[in-house]
């Protein structure tokens, strides 16, 4: 098999690119995509708002996916569903394995845009029996609004991102109703403002907690927990473990292509490139974890960027200044190779801090301040800090200065 362009992953982020490649006649567009439908999370998500960045109207995520998927078959690209990507090779290549088998796709341009998922218990390390009725939100959206099944009745909920709360709402739409939701910090992770939901909903939430075990034989029973009370135990029929995202690079890993272990992402260069040619990434693969707008507009500049790298009109990766992060307040930022402008060129570095701050951020060059910008923001907010023009020589250092 043969494309131009080959994409991997059928979300917002690889439907986006797709759609604008295939719009512009450069050749074949090939998406592959592992489950049976497009649409990537969205199609999960049985709730709104998605789709103003893109469609200038409120929608809800299986009536986006349906439009993201149908503007790129009308754009001319084709989806491959129920095909998995399972090797990328050099030139570039894929192996995929779908309905016919295992079989090989070449391609000018390969699009990596794969996705994000929460940690397993596994990565969590929760120890305890292994009983059925423990699963992540996206397993959970799945079942309910795919499937139009009910998992549990009365899990624990462990986590307060942005995710956990859409979680609630989630068991709501579906009459779950949550026993308690848990967060290891001392404080919620999401906006302020979010930690008022479970009372809303009438679930307790208890901070600095943590799951020591999850006790029960072919069902969850119960789960252990420790906090300011000591320890305890809560009567539960499952468990939801929400967030705690990684970017989904089992592929690069695979393939020995260059990862940040800070991000769990690939590293880019500015152009979304990865360090093997022809390969770019775009969407929440790069990093955990952002909205369906955002990945969406990642998409299109990656699109951009490809266009660019088939006419033969990117400036080549040998003079990218690497992007260093000084101290331990920055969890991530991207990209972590900066070159001058070009097209499709990420022209902010985007990053996300470890812990709320308030202070001063600094890009700086052969120990000079080269920009600066204040910063109030909690990890769950996305920050960006536009690049400046006219870089030197050496690589780039990122610090962040708290208010005194
Ligand atoms: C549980 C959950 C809830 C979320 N809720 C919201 C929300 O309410 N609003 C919001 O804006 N964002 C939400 N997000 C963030 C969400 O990730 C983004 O909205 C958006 O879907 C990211 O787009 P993407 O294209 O980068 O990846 P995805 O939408 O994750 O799409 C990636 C696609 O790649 C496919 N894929 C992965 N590996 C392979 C492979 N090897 N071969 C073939 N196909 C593969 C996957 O099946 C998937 O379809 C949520 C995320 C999660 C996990």
């Amino acid at each position: 098999m043969q494309a131009d362009i080959a994409i991997i992953g059928a979300g917002p982020a690889g439907l986006a690119a797709a759609t604008r490649l295939a719009a512009q006649g450069i050749g074949r567009v090939a998406v592959i995509e592992r489950e049976p439908q497009p649409g990537g999370i969205p199609r999960h998500c049985g709730h709104s708002p998605f789709g103003m960045r893109e469609f200038h109207r409120i929608l809800g995520g299986q009536a986006y996916a349906a439009r993201l998927a149908a503007g790129a078959r009308a754009a001319g690209a084709t989806i491959l569903c129920d095909t998995t990507a399972i090797a990328l090779l050099p030139g570039p290549a894929l192996e995929l394995s779908g309905p016919g088998g295992v079989t090989r796709l070449s391609a000018r341009a390969v699009l990596l845009a794969t996705g994000t998922r929460e940690s397993s218990r596994v990565q969590r390390m929760i120890g305890g029996q292994k009983p059925g009725g423990i699963l992540t939100t996206g397993a959970l959206q799945g079942i309910v609004h795919l499937n139009h099944q009910r998992p549990f009745l009365r899990p624990v909920v462990l986590g307060t991102e942005v995710v956990s709360f859409s979680a609630l709402l989630t068991c709501r739409q579906a009459g779950i109703r949550p026993a308690a939701m848990i967060e290891p910090g001392p404080r919620v992770v999401a906006r302020r403002g979010a930690g008022l939901l479970p009372r809303l909903l009438g679930v307790p939430l208890m901070l600095t907690t943590r799951i020591t075990r999850i006790i029960g034989r072919d069902r969850v029973e119960a789960v252990a927990v420790e906090g300011p009370d000591g320890a305890h135990q809560i009567a539960a029929d499952g468990v939801l473990l929400t967030g705690a995202f990684r970017s989904e690079a089992g592929l690069l890993a695979m393939a020995g292509l260059a990862l940040d272990p800070l991000s769990t992402g690939p590293v880019i260069d500015s152009f979304g490139r990865l360090d093997q040619p022809g390969f770019f990434a775009a969407g929440n693969l790069l990093r955990p974890v952002e909205t369906a707008g955002a990945c969406w507009a990642e998409g299109l500049r990656a699109a951009d960027a490809i266009a660019a790298h088939l006419a033969g009109a990117l400036p080549g990766r040998a003079g990218a200044l690497p992007l260093r992060i000084d101290g331990d307040a920055i969890r991530y930022a991207l990209p972590q190779l900066i070159l001058p402008a070009g097209p499709g060129r990420h022209d902010h570095i985007q990053l996300r801090v470890a812990r709320p701050v308030v202070g001063e951020l600094r890009l700086m060059q052969q120990d000079r301040v080269i920009a600066r910008q204040r910063i109030d923001a909690r990890p769950e907010r996305r920050v960006t800090m536009p690049i400046p023009p006219g870089l030197g020589q050496g690589p780039l250092v990122l610090a962040l200065e708290k208010r005194r």
